[in-house]
């Protein structure tokens, strides 16, 4: 499924529609460029999944847990990671196989552990169409 939004708040919305339907052991992977938006999506996700804390880029630590919502997520944001072997010392197999929800921003990165079950959302800029446009491409959800 392709989207286009117009703005942060629209992406945001995207995001929220798809938390409130998230189920138990879903895996999103998101990628696209650095300030597409991936981060815009997940505060939109998280907000629909009932999380009310303030939800940022966990750049410097992998890997952020939120646990008040209608199930846990687990944030992972592994752009700064340097092998992908890093991702068995943090215990990712007990989260990509667990109860919560997975989003992971930059997951291309880790792409040889992603689950085969995983969802992928890319988003894209157009600078022809303007410079808060963005495609949204929506897979396996
Ligand atoms: P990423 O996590 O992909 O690096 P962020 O979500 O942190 O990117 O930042 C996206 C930036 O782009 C924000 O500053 C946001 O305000 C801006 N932006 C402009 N238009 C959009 C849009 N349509 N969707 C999402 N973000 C947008
Ligand atoms: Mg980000």
């Amino acid at each position: 499924m392709i989207y286009e939004t117009m703005s942060p708040q629209e992406t945001f919305e995207l995001g929220e529609k798809l938390g409130q339907k998230a189920e138990p052991g879903q895996i999103i992977c998101l990628n696209g460029d650095l300030g597409v938006g991936k981060t815009v999506f997940t505060q939109g996700f998280a907000k629909g999944l009932g999380i009310k804390e303030s939800v940022n880029s966990p750049t410097f630590t992998i890997i952020q847990i939120y646990d008040e919502g209608r199930l846990p997520l687990y944030h992972f944001d592994v752009y700064r990671i340097g092998e992908p072997e890093e991702m068995y010392e943090i215990g990712c197999e007990d989260y990509f196989f667990g109860e919560g929800v997975c989003l992971i921003e930059w997951s291309k990165l880790i792409e040889e552990l992603i689950p085969e079950k995983a969802a992928t959302v890319l988003i894209e800029k157009n600078l022809e169409k303007g410079l808060d446009y963005r495609q949204i491409t929506v897979e396996g959800i």
